[in-house]
């Protein structure tokens, strides 16, 4: 085995034996299993194997029910009497199998999902057709088939759409509603001739049925899973571009799919990008990209037609700022990214849920960095790294890979750790085998599973395959095991050279009984303004020494914030804080989070963190004042309440004003795209610290915009109208209020009622909360209203009393992802010990698997901030003492 590294002359390094035996010990046998059905977790049995559905469906939208058939061909693996698939909320009204007289006998399993169909006599293995008839309804929730109101001009219309993973397929048709279990997929839908109906294929043909009806027959989809289909149906107005030989479109509703033009542009040069990263062009003959209305502000990768949240996906320059282009750029590199990775080649079972996240969230990095490099997207993906790693420092925390017993549990699966630790990983593992053969390796993934499941090992195997290394070994500590490594350096002077041993421990934040571990890192080391590392080190569990440069000059580890692991320099610290103003943007960032995390878990003073941020005063990048200004956002929300919160704010406005002084309100000439970014975000966080100057201005250019809306530029608008909702008194909420009621798109409605919700005041915080219970507000943001007042408002225990007492009624309304993960998620904005053991003992958040583990993470998030805030708060206060307090 050889290991990978760079080596420049100036800096020998080695790697003690010990630990090269570790390295082959590990590395061999540790990558696990590759996708088999019989071994792939799920609770159907695998006697049958379903290969085609023709289904028929109609819904009827006045009713909010549907009805459908279907003819399923199956291949039995062995005789059997008894058929078990899924089916959930519905009723199953008749059950045959190869003609009408052979019916089955049916009984549904609410909690398991499941029907069983019992037959009288046993059928032999091989080729069969199953049929059902059966009826379902139509949610008011994105659940299954739902029905979707929005406003056009006065009136209001109705849409159908559907959203099925993790496992909701089963709302729709019976069927086999595991990933593994792939089959084609034909559908014909009877519809509204006022309606276009899209599914995952083209449309094959079209007859009207009445003058009122018609019947819309789609191509036969390649084999899928369920989880994938899709059907949407409104009034759509369709923009579409070729490329090659597939058909590109952006569908919105009416008035609106000029402001796709941004993302159909996008749409064809990614399809470009990754037909050739591939090396398999797009499967099939279209791709639509739908905006939905108000339902929801994330998106759906459904093979060949994904869902968007309508600000997700429209974008309309006068309106919205680049930070809104930005977003519908990734957002779209995500989905597309999924048409392969996962709707191509999918994860066998929801365990590995982190080959579809983790890979998409990579590449929508990568192709962000490729086509509009001056985003820098890799940089602010620290951010989101920094954020897994403190998720993954916890003990709720879980391995990427990791056993999820059932659906509820499939759906906590979608977090912080699948998506951005894994990656980070995967970044990692690039760096560390290289482009060229990474990119090989995923090549020839695909070329072999295309159109089937695979696990992760499948993965390991192609990439060791393509590049010679031991990938799987390496991956696999960060795999399959949660938690995150810290690399601790100890440095001495030596005939004036830096001698560093290097070891490793696990990372926590009080967690003081977590099992000790050990990872294969690789570390990368180099001077501080170094580009690219000197030298890469596995770091096993035997310590490595290294020699590096002079003594005056520090060796800077994890270059470039590439690697998943925190690192700890102990007396080497102040050597580091010196060298700060040297580094590159990344590695000043990478300092920044490691050296707060170190303050988090109590591995060093808050004094550590705050001094190395005495360097920052003259930092020109964006992503560094992202990192301070969550730092300091953090801290603050933490105070309220709090005798120190006075002294933090005039620290935190010490500390950004001048930033924004530098910067201006408006760009002076032409100016680096980040600074408007920047200058944005500033102004909110400033707004929120309560700078007077900063208050007024936005008030003025708010009132300036009322009057004639060409006076602010439209990428000030949110950080205006937020300012202004924060500080709002009950003129400001009511403008807010008109402006959002008259919003011309999501964007604009969004960024209204947001700021409205964000008033601190407690009676605007009781409009708020009221208008969550009424129609005025689409789905979305009924909710996120309600979370807003209780994090941007500081009123969390006005929103906590609110849900409370309206439980049934909201439940009801947002459907059941508000009992399970909405409850938790508002829970994390108290940090009272007392506050977690109320939500330990609010029943309905524990109803569920998945609601289990969601409020599980939020107790021990809010039982972290109370210990934070009691130790470190005290300890910032009497450093702000001991300098003097700036302002
Ligand atoms: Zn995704």
């Amino acid at each position: 085995m050889k290991l990978g590294s760079t080596m420049l002359p100036h800096l020998p390094w080695r790697i003690p034996p010990a630990a090269i035996a570790l390295l082959v010990a590990c590395v061999s046998g540790a990558a696990g299993e590759g996708f088999s059905l019989d071994q792939t977790p799920g609770r159907l049995p695998r006697t049958a194997v379903p290969l085609h559905y023709a289904i028929a469906l109609e819904p009827d939208l006045e009713n909010l029910t549907f009805a459908g058939s279907e003819l399923i061909d199956l291949d039995l693996r062995e005789a059997t009497s008894r058929l078990v698939l899924n089916a959930a909320d519905m009723t199953l009204t008749a059950a045959s199998i190869d003609g009408p007289g052979a019916s089955a006998a049916i009984a549904l399993d609410a909690g398991a999902q499941t029907a069983t169909l019992s037959f009288a006599q046993p059928i032999s293995a091989g080729r069969h057709q199953l049929r059902i008839n059966f009826t379902g309804r139509i949610n008011r929730f994105p659940r299954g088939l739902f029905v979707i109101e929005y406003r056009e001009g006065e009136g209001m219309r109705r849409m159908l759409a559907s959203h099925l993973e993790p496992a909701d397929a089963r709302r729709v048709f019976p069927c086999w509603d595991e990933p593994a279990f792939k089959a084609s997929i034909g559908l014909t839908v009877t519809l509204p001739r006022s309606l276009r109906a899209i599914s995952n294929m083209p449309v094959a043909a079209e007859e009207p049925v009445t003058p009122a009806l018609q019947q819309v027959t789609f191509a036969a989809t390649p084999k899928m899973s369920t989880y994938l289909f899709v059907l949407v149906a409104g009034e759509l107005e369709r923009l579409s571009a070729q490329v090659g030989e597939t058909t590109v479109s952006v569908l919105a509703t009416a008035g609106k799919s000029e402001q796709g033009g941004f993302a159909l542009e996008s749409a064809a040069e990614l399809l470009r990008y990754y037909n050739d990263y591939f090396g398999l062009k797009y499967s099939l003959p279209k791709l639509d990209l739908i905006a939905l209305p108000g339902v929801f502000r994330s998106a759906m990768e459904n093979w060949g037609a994904i869902t968007f949240g309508e600000s997700r996906l429209l974008f309309d320059p006068a309106v919205s700022g680049d930070a809104a282009r930005r977003t519908v750029f990734i957002f779209l590199a995500h989905e597309m990214a999924h048409q392969w990775f996962g709707n191509l080649v999918t994860m066998a079972w929801w365990d590995d849920l982190w080959l579809n996240e983790g890979f998409a969230s990579w590449m929508e990095a990568k192709a962000a960095e490729h086509f509009f490099p001056q985003w820098r997207t890799w940089l602010s993906a620290g951010a989101g790294k920094n954020g897994a790693m403190n998720l993954d420092a916890r003990r709720t925390s879980h391995s990427i890979e990791h056993p999820v017993a059932d659906e509820g549990e499939a759906m906590a699966a979608f977090d912080g750790i699948t998506y951005a630790k894994g990656q980070a990983v995967i970044r990692m593992l690039e760096s560390y085998v290289g482009k060229d053969a990474f990119r090989a390796g995923i090549r020839r993934y695909m070329a072999e599973h295309a159109y089937a499941n695979t696990t992760t090992a499948d993965l390991w195997h192609a990439l060791e395959g393509a590049s010679g290394k031991p990938v799987g070994g390496i991956a696999a500590t960060f795999v399959r095991q949660p938690g995150v490594p810290l690399v601790l350096a100890q440095s001495r002077c030596e005939d004036d050279k830096e001698h560093i041993r290097l070891r490793q421990e696990r990372f926590t934040i009080h967690y003081p009984e977590a099992v000790p571990q050990t990872w294969i890192i690789p570390v990368t080391l180099g001077l501080p303004d170094a580009a690219q590392p000197s030298a890469t080190i596995l770091l096993g569990d035997e310590p490595a020494d290294v020699v590096g440069g002079r003594c005056a000059e520090p060796l800077k580890l994890n270059l470039g914030n590439v690697g998943y692991y925190r690192v700890d320099y102990g007396e080497g610290r102040a050597g580091m804080r010196k060298t700060f103003p040297l580094m590159p943007p990344a590695d000043r960032v990478n300092l920044l989070t490691d050296t707060w995390a170190l303050v988090e878990a109590g591995r060093t003073q808050a004094r550590s963190y705050f001094e190395l941020l005495s360097e920052a005063g003259n930092d020109e990048d964006r992503a560094v004042w992202d990192e301070v200004m969550s730092t300091l956002s953090r801290l603050d929300h933490l105070a309220r309440g709090r005798a120190e919160r006075t002294a933090l704010e005039a620290y935190a406005r010490h500390m950004l004003r001048p930033v924004l002084a530098r910067l201006g309100w408006d760009p002076k000439g032409r100016e680096r795209e980040d600074n408007e970014v920047l200058r944005v975000r500033l102004i909110r966080v400033l707004g929120e610290l309560n700078d007077m100057d900063v208050i007024a201005q936005a008030r003025l250019r708010f009132a300036a915009f009322r009057q004639d809306p060409a006076l602010l530029r439209p990428s000030l608008r949110d950080a205006v109208a937020h300012v202004v909702g924060v500080n709002a008194d009950r003129d400001d909420y009511a403008a807010l209020l008109a402006l959002a009621r008259k919003a011309g798109n999501g964007a604009e409605r969004t960024r209204y009622y947001s700021a409205a919700a964000s008033a601190r005041d407690a009676a605007l915080a009781r409009a708020t909360l009221a208008l969550a219970l009424t129609d005025e507000l689409p789905y979305a943001l009924r909710t996120s209203v309600i979370g807003t007042v209780a994090s941007a408002g500081e009123q969390p225990e006005l929103a906590w009393a609110f849900v409370r007492q309206n439980f049934a009624l909201l439940a009801q309304r947002q459907g059941p992802s508000f009992r399970d993960y909405f409850v938790a998620s508002l829970m994390r904005n108290f940090s009272e010990d007392a506050r977690a053991a109320e939500l330990a003992e609010f029943a309905p958040a524990h109803a569920t698997s998945g609601g289990r583990i969601m409020a599980a993470r939020a107790q021990e998030a809010i039982l972290i901030d109370a210990e934070l805030k009691a130790r470190v708060l005290p300890q910032l206060a009497a450093w702000l003492q001991a300098r003097g307090t700036p302002d």
